[in-house]
């Protein structure tokens, strides 16, 4: 059976079409719509694109950041204008069939342990660093899903409060409405945050990045220490087989050495390393792993 894949982002939609044997056969990207409605239509269209380029029907899935509060059928998105709507019930609507809607972060843990670094391995964990903090665990092919779609929400985990005490860090608000979320100091915007916090000058990850060993010394151990920290507590909660990184940040140079050995130190004695790996899938997970969830549902049905 064929999938098609679409990725929703706040700036691209790009649908995927991937026949039996999971190869790549169409790829149409558009420019996001400004608005609601015309956000769904393109969704739609592109859908309707996909189709039009297979001998028959396949499932759909669509991939954006974001969740589906499951009580109440509406979206929660920070990048699409679509918080508070019936977003895939809408989505469905307009397609005038069913899709499978995944979070982006979830649809990429998909991809990676079916198709990317995860590949060959039992518990995969996946953790996206970019401007936000997101994931997904997969077990045996499937994706770890409960009652509320909030597994994977990593980035909403309280940091550490001994490398907070130890540096003087400030408790940050995080736009989830919490306090202290280890996203307010490991994600991109995080990154940031920390450097203004420790040096009084607000830097990009980039330039942290490019001066760890001198000017940013410090901000980039800080850093190490936090996202090491919360590695280790990833890494204790599921005792994945591997941790596939992706986002903004894991383009960082050095940043698998570097992360596993402040996870490692994080953990127990003798118990490491935390088998941190590059994600492999780059942009294209997100389509692809929503097709392939909309693939295992169309499966099980
Ligand atoms: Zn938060």
């Amino acid at each position: 059976m064929s999938a098609i894949g679409i990725d929703l982002g706040g700036t691209k939609i790009e649908a995927q079409v991937f026949d039996d044997d999971w190869a790549e056969v169409g790829r149409h990207r558009v420019p996001t719509p400004k608005d609601y409605e015309n956000i769904v239509a393109a969704v739609a269209d592109a859908a309707r694109w996909a189709a039009a380029k297979l001998p028959e029907a396949a499932p759909i899935g669509i991939g954006a950041a974001g969740l589906i509060n499951p009580n109440s059928g509406l979206a929660l998105t920070a990048n699409l204008p679509a918080t508070g709507h019936p977003f895939a019930a809408d989505i469905a609507q307009a397609i005038g069939g069913p899709v499978t809607f995944i979070n982006d972060c979830r649809a990429l843990a998909l991809s990676e342990a079916q198709f990317g670094a995860g590949r060959g391995h039992r518990c995969v964990l996946a953790l996206v660093l970019g401007t936000g903090i997101g994931g997904g665990i997969v077990v045996d092919k499937k994706l770890l899903q409960g009652p509320t779609g909030l597994g994977g929400e990593f980035g909403h985990i309280a940091a550490p409060a001994h490398v907070i005490a130890e540096h003087g860090l400030p408790i940050l608000p995080c736009g989830c409405g919490k306090l202290g979320c280890v996203e307010t100091y490991v994600s991109g915007l995080g990154i940031e945050n920390l450097a203004e916090a420790l040096t009084g000058t607000r830097v990009s990850a980039r330039q942290i990045a490019a001066g760890r060993d001198e000017a940013y010394a410090r901000v980039w151990r800080v850093w190490c220490a936090l996202a090491g920290d919360f590695l280790n507590t990833l890494a204790m909660v599921t005792d994945p087989d591997v941790i596939t990184l992706a986002g903004g940040l894991s383009q960082i140079d050095g940043i698998v050495p570097a992360l596993t050995e402040a996870a490692t130190a994080a953990g127990f004695d003798g118990f490491g390393p935390i088998p941190l790996v590059l994600a492999e899938g780059g942009d294209s997970s997100g389509a692809r792993g929503a097709a392939f969830a909309a693939w295992q549902e169309a499966q099980d049905a």
